[in-house]
This record gives structure tokens, C-alpha cells and sequence, in this order.
């Protein structure tokens, strides 16, 4: 749990799981629910990177992030660019693969091409 909704907003007292702040007696039971919604938006975000929907990941961190910056929300906004541009070169390395499995001809010139050459340098 990170600072600002650890804390008790009225005395900066410690919150513990009570709804209730042990120091000055404070309601805290919305902080609770603060902290819940935040973490919901950080599992929403979690899933949506999972699945690799990036731009709904940054919706719902940026969501997260207006709760509370947490260590989390804020390396896993960092970590979506380089998720992305590994998914986009996956991307393009699937594409090749699919163009070889459409054109297998294509392929087996190039095979045909180095098998004359390994025979010619063999000398068969
Ligand atoms: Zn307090």
C-alpha cells in the first residue's frame, strides 16, 4: 500500500484495516473504496495488457493513476511501449511465416536453387 491512501487524510495517522483511523478516530471507510476501485482499474489493466488491447491498458492506468500513483500502475504504463513494439514484431514475423505458406512455390525455388548448388559443390 502506498502513501496517500495509507494515510489518514486528517493526521497523516496510519490506516490499518479498520475503517477507521487509530489515531484521530476519522471515517475512512471511503478511502476503502478508493482503494479498491483503484485496484480493480490496475487488474482491468493488467488483463487488457495480457490480451494485448494496449490503448484500453493506458485508459485504465490513466483511470488507476488519478486514484493513486502506485509503483505498479506507473511500471506498467512504462512497460506498454515495449510490449508493443515486440507484439508489432511478432506481427510482422507471422505475416513473412503466412506469406511462405501461401506461396509455397516460392519457397521451393529457393530450396530447388540451394540444392543445385550443395550437388554442384559436392560434385554429384
Ligand atoms: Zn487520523
Amino acid at each position: 500500500m502506498t502513501k496517500s491512501l495509507s494515510d489518514c487524510p486528517a493526521c497523516h495517522g496510519q490506516i490499518d484495516e479498520q475503517h477507521q483511523c487509530g489515531r484521530c478516530g476519522a471515517d475512512l471507510s471511503y478511502l476503502h473504496t478508493l482503494t479498491h476501485e483503484m485496484e480493480r482499474l490496475e487488474a482491468a489493466a493488467t488483463h487488457a495488457v495480457a490480451a494485448k488491447r494496449f490503448e484500453v491498458a493506458r485508459t485504465f492506468l490513466a483511470e488507476a493513476a488519478q486514484y493513486e500513483r502506485t509503483p505498479y500502475n506507473v511500471a506498467l504504463a512504462a512497460w506498454i511501449p515495449v510490449l508493443e513494439a515486440e507484439t508489432a514484431h511478432e506481427a510482422a514475423e507471422a505475416e513473412a511465416e503466412q506469406v511462405q505458406a501461401e506461396k509455397p512455390s516460392r519457397l521451393d525455388s529457393v530450396k530447388q536453387f540451394f540444392s543445385r548448388f550443395t550437388r554442384g559443390k559436392d560434385g554429384s
